[in-house]
């Protein structure tokens, strides 16, 4: 039978490339649990294809003026917005997303092309003047050339323009590899930049596996490395990567603790845990997965908690109504309900079971878990689960709160619900995480701050997007300069100095 499936091609100088490699992988609509296309996976030809147009391309992409290059951000955000409902479709079809998160994800990234959009003021160097008779001196930022940006499945569009935005702006070329399970929606965006007026070559979109991503860290002419996605690929990017002379960002995964003091508001602190923990099915790498709940606060708030758990509707994206969608693959949903199967054992308490709740046959779909008494030492607590699942760890103290979430191998994100200033302020100021939200659960920060975890959230010494961003896809030139007047000149053979 002939194969009817669709196929997601490359995007390389400037129009879409199938690859001939006569590799694929299947993309999935997670809601009926169909494959609805093959996506091409590159061969080491492509890769080496896309970055030498790149590569050219950037010997010309770099003279244009930091005018022109606001001009083209500001128009693909209009045309962004302009394709909302469409975007918001791509990753819903493809990841599962229902269709308010599939916009919140949208609105999230399109705050990295607005910061874009200012890149005049935000490449502006130094000057000293007269820094000794007739001398000046003044830094630049300058691009670094091509460069590459490694994306997972959770936020298809929103993590590649934390990327993109600022390193094409800052003047350089960009290959995006973005996750394989649902690839489509980056196609669109270089369709929308092309629209706007970016020159074809400056952004490319390269569908690949380890073989593409392979190649990126070791081409020779690909300068730095952004990658988002799991822990261990993170250490691998950044090691390798490294390794091969590149700058390297890699953010890895999470196990983000909510504290919940005993003087905290129960229903609030409920209603974020909730929409913290199931929202995109708990497919964020800023999710809260562990409640700490401290003294006393622990029955009242786990009952709060299960009385909101049976009103979370799970359902398609194609259902307005729908709260929780699907999780990516047969594959990950299976993994998530190993954690149920190994909880009890592990000496924790299931509360509420997701595999014996009632939701759509197909698809990838499982409902929401809670997870009462966990520890460390227990999978539930130590792993990234990375689905609906919540666990909550009882402590006595603000003090043992503290210890725990420290001694954690993650440090992306972390909250605090109370009412007590000072006790919020003495959190944020000893806790050893990356992004802190007070009665805020999910602390992402806007774009003109920067993203970043610790610990092992996060391999290298740069934070993603905003100022960060900047910094990470430029490097500074520093210049002395001196136009003297010719009848002052003399031979000199001491060191120069400045006064
Ligand atoms: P993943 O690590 O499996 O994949 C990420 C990217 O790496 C994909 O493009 C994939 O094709 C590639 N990749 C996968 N295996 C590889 C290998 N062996 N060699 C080379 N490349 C490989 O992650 P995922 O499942 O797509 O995404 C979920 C993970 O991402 C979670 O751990 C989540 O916490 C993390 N995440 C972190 C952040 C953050 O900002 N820290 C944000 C979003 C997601």
């Amino acid at each position: 039978m002939e194969n009817s499936l669709r196929t997601i091609d490359h995007w390389i100088n400037g129009a879409p490339v199938p690859s001939a490699s006569g590799r694929t992988s299947p993309v999935y609509n997670p809601a009926t649990g169909e494959v609805q296309a093959e996506v091409g996976l590159a061969s080491i030809a492509e890769v080496d294809l896309a970055v030498a147009n790149a590569k050219e391309t950037f010997a010309t992409w770099r003279l244009t003026s930091l005018s022109k290059r606001s001009e083209i951000m500001f128009a693909f955000r209009q045309l962004i917005v302009e394709n909302r409902a469409k975007i918001a479709d791509l990753v819903s079809i493809e990841h599962g997303k229902v269709p308010s998160d599939a916009a919140g994800e949208l609105a999230r990234g399109l705050e990295n092309i607005e910061f874009a959009c200012g890149i005049p003021s935000l490449l502006k160097g130094g000057y000293s003047e007269q820094v000794s008779g007739g001398v000046d001196v003044y830094s630049i930022k300058q691009p670094l050339g091509v460069v590459a940006g490694i994306t997972p499945f959770n936020f298809p569009a929103m993590v590649p323009m934390w990327m993109f935005a600022n390193a094409i702006a800052t003047g350089n070329c960009f290959i995006l590899k973005p996750s394989e399970k649902d690839p489509s929606v980056t196609l669109f965006m270089a369709e929308l930049l092309a629209q706007a007026g970016l020159p074809a070559g400056v952004f490319n979109v390269v569908q690949g596996d380890k073989v593409s991503v392979d190649r990126i860290l070791e081409h020779p002419d690909i300068a730095a490395v952004s990658f988002v996605g799991s822990t261990p690929i993170a250490k691998y990017i950044y090691s390798t990567g490294t390794a091969n002379g590149k700058r390297v960002q890699a953010l890895g995964g999470a196990k983000n603790h909510m504290v919940v003091l005993p003087d905290a508001d129960i229903d609030m602190a409920a209603d974020a845990a909730v929409s913290a923990a199931y929202g995109s099915a708990g497919e964020r790498c800023m999710a809260i997965s562990v409640v700490v709940a401290v003294g006393d606060v622990a029955d009242p708030l786990i009952q709060a908690i299960s009385a909101r758990l049976p009103k979370i509707k799970v359902g398609a994206g194609t259902d307005p109504t729908a709260e929780m969608g699907p999780l990516i693959t047969g594959e990950h949903r299976d993994k998530v309900a190993s954690y149920l199967a190994g909880a009890a054992g592990e000496g924790a308490s299931v509360v509420v079971d997701g595999r014996e709740a009632d939701v759509p046959a197909q698809g990838f779909f499982l409902g929401v878990s809670l997870i009462d008494n966990a520890k460390p030492g227990m999978k539930v607590y130590d792993e990234e689960i990375f689905g609906p699942v919540l666990v909550v760890t009882r402590v006595d103290t603000y003090e043992e709160a503290v210890a725990l979430v420290n001694k954690h191998q993650y440090g992306n994100g972390t909250a605090i619900f109370t009412r007590d200033g000072g006790a919020a302020r003495q959190f944020q100021f000893e806790i050893n995480v990356g992004m802190v939200g007070i009665n805020v659960p999910i602390p992402v920060p806007v774009a003109y701050y920067s993203f970043g975890g610790w610990k092992a959230s996060l391999f290298g010494d740069s934070n993603m997007y905003g100022p960060a961003g900047i910094e990470f896809y430029t490097r500074t030139k520093t210049v002395t300069s001196r136009w003297p007047d010719p009848s002052t000149s003399a031979v000199d053979l001491g060191f120069p100095r400045t006064r």
